[in-house]
């Protein structure tokens, strides 16, 4: 068992006005490591009271802090970058530890979610208003951004860093105070950044982080508050629209990263070598845990054999185990739940009459464990293809023409990622143009870049992270109007 580089009870409460700090009454909640389900930490137990003074932390921080320099912002979030570079190993074992995955992916993450805070260091000095004539040429028009405000950004489990980042980064870019609810599965590696942030030299009340257990409660107090004016959210569809209808009495900014279904296409001239590499990257990344995972892979029946015979051969050479353990490229799912609802939908699929090809079963060892699995011929209408599997299982379902598979890929209510791979080109534009995602891959399966502008549309929400685009989600615009008189008097 490697050292464990758990922090020590000091950064594992809250941090709130730029200090470590107790929940009230001291309540705490243990956070459990999934290759075994042993404790492995206590953290703080932020209460409603607590999550009421973090945000008075970030609404006393707030003026002063929108005022300050974009070249500070971009220079606090720099000097991040370069810690977080720095201590990219010890992070790494603290983010495997709690999620599971294994080190080499938790390095993959930290990699790409501290890309975030490079690409808004840059973005903080690139924030423009607009200066026009209006056409009677009577006024000028001038716009002015302005951060929107203290903000709430909830966060999900499955990538404990880099869903932080990408909102954290951009808020402080743009000027806004926040407060942060990591998810209470994996609360450390947010609490270790947010140490970070701190001692790259982010002002007090800037960033405050309140893990709890009592996620509702949280934000059934803090959405009625008028101070608070941007919620950004990751996680399920289900807690996205609890939190949309939740806005609408202070009408706060929304940006909502729900759920995914994502398709992947394969077509008959596709290079079918190509497809399986990128398969086993849409599918396996984070054990499949991943709202941008090929959750259905629609195969052209000329090809679908072939596919899910080299697919099923790769799947089958990997090794499972706990994340920390060299050699191992699947580590466990997060809970006992996570496994259960994975292997019922693997036994509807079958039942449904699709052949098990490999896998299908959990170890038999302690910890939340499944074999990747390939299924292949599952029926179109299996609930496996509806639902989110979350999960190391691939679902092979065939089609025979272009016009199928398009509309089969759209007959979801989710709408975040799907990948084609296909060597026509003029089809590669047809199918970006009706596929209706908001992210497209095109021969590839990893599509995630934090340059890109991430996000969904229908069930999968609304706004974008990254990009040029993921300021613009916590900026504000004046427009000043000003008439002029062309001629001088006299
Ligand atoms: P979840 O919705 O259960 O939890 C997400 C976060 O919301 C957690 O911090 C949780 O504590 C909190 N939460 C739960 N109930 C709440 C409530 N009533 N009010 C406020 N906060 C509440 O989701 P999860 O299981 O942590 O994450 C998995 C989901 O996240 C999947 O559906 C996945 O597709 C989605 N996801 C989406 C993206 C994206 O960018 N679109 C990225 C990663 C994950």
């Amino acid at each position: 068992m490697p050292g464990r580089t758990l922090p020590g009870p000091d950064r594992r409460g809250l941090f709130i006005g730029g200090g470590w700090r107790a929940a009230e009454q001291g309540a705490t909640f243990t956070v459990l490591d999934p290759a075994d389900g042993s404790v492995l930490a206590s953290v703080a137990d932020g209460s409603v009271k607590d999550a009421i003074e973090a945000l008075d932390a970030a609404a006393a921080a707030q003026k002063d802090w929108g005022a300050s320099a974009p070249r500070d912002r971009g220079e606090i979030l720099r000097k991040a970058f370069d810690l977080i570079r720095g201590r990219t190993d010890e992070l790494a074992e603290l983010m495997s530890l709690e999620m599971g995955k294994t080190i080499t992916e938790a390095r993959g993450e930290i990699a790409y979610g501290n890309e975030f805070l490079r690409w808004f260091s840059e973005e903080a000095v690139r924030i423009h208003g607009r200066w026009m004539h209006a056409p009677d040429g009577a006024s000028r028009l001038l716009t002015i951004r302005k951060p929107i405000g203290p903000c709430l950004l909830i966060t999900p489990w499955n990538f404990p860093l880099a869903m932080g980042t990408r909102k954290i980064a951009p808020a402080i870019a743009a000027g806004c105070a926040m407060v942060v609810k990591p998810s209470e599965l994996t609360p450390l590696t947010m609490l270790a950044l947010a140490d970070i942030l701190n001692e790259a030299g982010l002002p007090p009340g800037v960033l405050n982080v309140v893990p709890t257990a009592r996620a509702a409660a949280m934000s059934e107090a803090l959405m009625p508050d008028p101070r608070l004016r941007k919620v950004s959210f990751t996680g399920s569809t289900a807690v996205g629209r609890q939190l949309v209808r939740q806005s609408a009495d202070q009408l706060q900014r929304l940006s909502m990263e729900l759920g995914g279904n994502a398709p992947f296409l394969v077509f008959e001239d596709a290079d079918v070598d190509a497809a399986v590499d990128g398969a086993m990257l849409a599918k396996m990344r984070n054990m499949g845990e991943a709202c941008t995972a090929a959750n259905r892979f629609l195969v052209h029946s000329d090809v679908a054999q072939e596919f899910a015979e080299k697919l099923a051969n790769r799947m089958g050479r990997l090794v499972v185990g706990r994340g920390q353990d060299p050699g191992v490229d699947v580590g466990p799912l997060i809970d006992e739940r996570a496994v259960d609802a994975v292997h019922r939908l693997v036994t509807d699929a079958v039942r449904d009459g699709a052949q098990l090809v490999v896998g299908g079963t959990a170890p038999d060892r302690p910890g939340y464990f499944y074999h990747p699995t390939v299924l292949l011929d599952v029926h179109h209408d299996s609930e496996i293809n509806g639902q989110e599997i979350f999960g190391p299982v691939a679902p092979i379902s065939i089609f025979t023409t272009e016009e199928e598979a398009v509309r089969r890929a759209n007959t979801t209510e989710y709408g975040l990622a799907a990948y084609v791979f296909t060597r026509d080109l003029a089809r590669t534009v047809r199918l970006a143009e009706s596929l209706e995602y908001g992210m497209v891959g095109v021969n590839t399966g990893l599509i995630s870049n934090p340059a890109a502008p991430f996000g969904g549309m229908k069930a999968s929400g609304f706004g974008r992270e990254g990009g040029f685009e993921g300021i613009e989600e916590y900026l504000e615009t004046t427009y000043v109007a000003l008439p002029v008189t062309l001629r001088q008097a006299g």
